[in-house]
């Protein structure tokens, strides 16, 4: 395995944490206080092809690698890890589907929109019965001549308040267990569709997550997305490449906490001298430093497997599972380096601290990756 960036993706790096370093940086305080989502910044995000990553550029994207894709969350994630998951969720779970499972069509209609970031998208999963075990969705589509008719509640859209295109699971066919369920793309300007307010979240807050409900909303035939009773398979599928996303955003969350703890560390003096004098605080950062490198390497290979279209389903709960408890632990940890101020607004890991605990729960809890990971290890 390479375990160099290329010229290119050295360069998409510097390039987009030049981007992430003068426009998102200094937004992210107020972003985070004001919870709104900044539809000028996504904008801008959209003129620079961020909405598009890994959609080819027949269909209005930038057709990049999955390690240039990762790259680019990680950077954007580092400077202001909402609008980083804003752009993962369009990107792998929103647009990326429509690609892989769609007909050109739907390609046409539907994802060139979203490749250029003229529409937002989203990943219409989770319901208040419908956690961690997508198996139970009760949200029905029901078959009448060339439509289908939907209700059911969805709840923790991301991206859901912003939205103009959802990709939604609802059952179609509830007397067969492993194909219960289909997907379908959904305007939000559908009669039918209603949205919740926006959530009032502990972290990532700018998000705009928020419910979307299904009142007999009547959607043509030519909107499901691949083959009735695929929404499973399609779904687990699509998770595997989003977890890469989650996996980025954790990352670079933990970078910003290492940096700032770094610098916190050689400014703050006591007992005479500054904090990085002592044992204990280098072997705090040398143990973030460590496992941030080796969350990259778990990172980067599951998006190799990924480009070379093959199986990396373990490989990406691993990585997600490994990022997301880091960034945890990196900002617990950035916290205690900075003692009563990393307690207080304005210092930054006050807001990582908040931010980092999503990243073990969505997409699949911690939990639900070591049972991804354990299911491949007892099936080989
Ligand atoms: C900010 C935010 C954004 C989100 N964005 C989206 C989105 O865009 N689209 C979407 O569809 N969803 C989204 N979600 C939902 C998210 O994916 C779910 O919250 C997550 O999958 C967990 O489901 P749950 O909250 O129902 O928890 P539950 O499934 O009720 O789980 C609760 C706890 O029990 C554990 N648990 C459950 N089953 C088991 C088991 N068998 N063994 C051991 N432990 C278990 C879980 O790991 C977890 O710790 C979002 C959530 C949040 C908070």
């Amino acid at each position: 395995m390479h375990l160099e960036l290329t010229m290119k993706q050295a360069v998409i790096r510097r390039t987009v944490r030049k981007f992430a370093e003068e426009r998102l940086a200094p937004r992210a305080v107020q972003i985070d206080a004001s919870g709104e989502f900044p539809l000028e910044l996504a904008r801008e995000m959209a003129g620079l092809d961020y909405f598009g990553l890994e959609i080819p550029p027949e269909f209005g994207g930038a057709g990049l690698d999955s390690v240039s894709y990762t790259l680019i969350i990680e950077e954007i994630s580092r400077a202001s890890a909402a609008m980083g998951v804003c752009v993962s969720v369009h990107n792998s779970v929103g647009a990326y589907p429509i690609y892989q499972f769609g007909t050109e069509a739907q390609r046409r209609s539907f994802l060139v929109p979203l490749a250029r970031g003229e529409h937002i998208g989203t990943f219409c999963l989770t319901e208040p019965n419908a956690g961690s075990d997508v198996s139970s969705l009760e949200t029905t589509a029901i078959r009448d001549g060339d439509s289908y008719i939907l209700n059911g509640n969805k709840i923790f859209v991301t991206n859901g308040g912003v939205s103009e295109t959802n990709l939604v699971f609802a059952v179609s066919n509830p007397s067969e267990p492993r194909k219960r369920f289909s997907v379908f793309i959904v305007e939000s300007s559908r009669p039918g569709l209603e949205k919740g307010p926006i959530e009032d979240l502990l972290g990532m807050r700018g998000n705009a997550v928020c419910s979307i409900s299904f009142h007999d909303c009547r959607i043509p035939v030519e909107n499901r997305l691949g083959e009735e009773g695929q929404g499973l398979k399609m779904a687990l599928s699509t998770l595997d490449g989003g977890r890469l996303g989650i996996a980025a955003q954790a990352i670079g969350l933990a970078e910003a906490c290492l940096e700032n703890s770094l610098k916190y560390a050689g400014e703050r003096y006591q007992f005479g001298a500054p904090l990085t004098s002592f044992g204990t605080i280098q072997g705090f950062l040398a143990d973030m430093a460590t496992r941030i490198d080796a969350a990259r390497l778990l990172l980067h290979r599951a998006c190799r497997l990924r480009d070379q279209k093959q199986n990396y389903s373990s490989q990406s709960a691993m990585a997600k599972l490994f990022s997301s408890e880091l960034a945890v632990d990196c900002a617990r940890v950035g916290v205690q380096i900075h003692g009563g101020y990393g307690c207080t607004k304005p210092y930054a890991v006050e807001r990582f601290y908040r931010d980092a605990k999503i990243c073990e729960i969505y997409e699949g809890a911690s939990e639900v990756q070591r049972m991804v990971i354990a299911r491949h290890l007892l099936n080989a």
